[in-house]
């Protein structure tokens, strides 16, 4: 029985591509081949493979990162698609009964999501975490998965940041702080 899962954090057009509307540029594209190898070794693998992806309405007067950043993930909008090759990953293995794609809508994946009921009803006890942006979402959801028991993995060359000085603080911080294996 399979005890670990990948939890792929927000790599969409907003947040990757060029012209996203809050994208991570550069560092987030170069991820593209190191993320769609690993997410399709976890699915052939047989291991539980999420795509956790930040959905926003576009009229949500409530939502606090109205006041942090410009619109991004807009339900329905092409920003909020997968982006690159991990888009043709998943649309190919969709009705896989290990792939699960959710909605979230704050930074951690375990916010306001049934992520931690999934986790747990198959016994999986070891996340790996990839995407973006280092010390923003995969940040949050890795410090919920501490809070929570489950060991933590890091792929350092499969997350990013538009922020180079904060993708590295949080790269020790996972280690030093979330007793998270970096790799
Ligand atoms: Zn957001």
């Amino acid at each position: 029985m399979n005890k670990r899962a990948l939890i792929n954090i927000d790599y969409t057009e907003d947040f990757v591509a060029t012209n996203g509307s809050l994208t991570c540029g550069e560092p987030g594209q170069k991820l593209e081949s190191k993320i769609t190898k690993l997410t399709e070794e976890f699915i052939v693998n047989g291991d539980f493979t999420v795509f956790a992806v930040d959905v926003h309405e576009l009229e949500d007067k409530y939502h606090p990162e109205k006041k942090l950043f410009p619109p991004h993930n807009i339900r329905n909008t092409e920003g909020r698609n997968l982006y690159g090759s991990l888009k043709n990953i998943y649309e190919a293995n969709n009705n896989a009964n290990n792939v699960y794609y959710m909605d979230k809508t704050r930074y951690s994946a375990f916010a306001g999501t049934d992520l931690e009921i999934k986790l747990r009803e198959r016994g999986i006890i070891e996340i790996h975490l990839v995407g973006v942006c280092t010390d923003i979402c995969v940040l949050h959801t890795a410090i919920d998965a501490y809070n929570k028991g489950f060991h933590i993995v890091i792929h350092k060359d499969a997350v990013a940041s538009f922020n180079q000085g904060g993708h590295e603080w949080a790269l020790a911080h996972f280690e030093n702080s979330l007793g998270a294996r970096v790799i």
